[in-house]
């Protein structure tokens, strides 16, 4: 896929009717060190239910719950999507999810 073709992907993504967590702030915790992350996403699309922790790296950080409304001061994580040279190193099997709306962790 060349990189016009993924830039027009994308285009057509948004322009679909996928899922849009824009508004909404997940909170994630960590099974090991208790960790926690509220993320936002900055694109249309979805985000994976737990991915590896990057505060202790051997923990897993699980989906806990969605909230509309999160204080000013909270540090907040942005899912998004991949540029195209992030694209290219991805498996086969992760770029389709890409290409229904997979986001990653900023
Ligand atoms: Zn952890």
């Amino acid at each position: 896929m060349t990189e016009e073709e993924y830039t027009i992907a994308l285009q057509n993504l948004d322009n679909s009717n996928i899922e849009d967590h824009r508004k909404d702030y997940d909170l994630y915790v960590c099974d090991k060190c208790r960790e926690f992350k509220i993320t936002t996403c900055d694109n249309k699309g979805y985000a994976p239910m737990l991915f590896q922790c990057d505060h202790c790296s051997f923990g897993i950080m699980r989906y806990k719950r969605t909230t509309k409304h999160v204080k000013p001061t909270v540090v907040l994580s942005h899912w998004r999507r991949p540029t195209y040279k992030e694209f290219c190193e991805m498996s086969p099997r992760l770029q389709q999810q890409v290409l229904e709306g997979l986001l990653i962790l900023d």
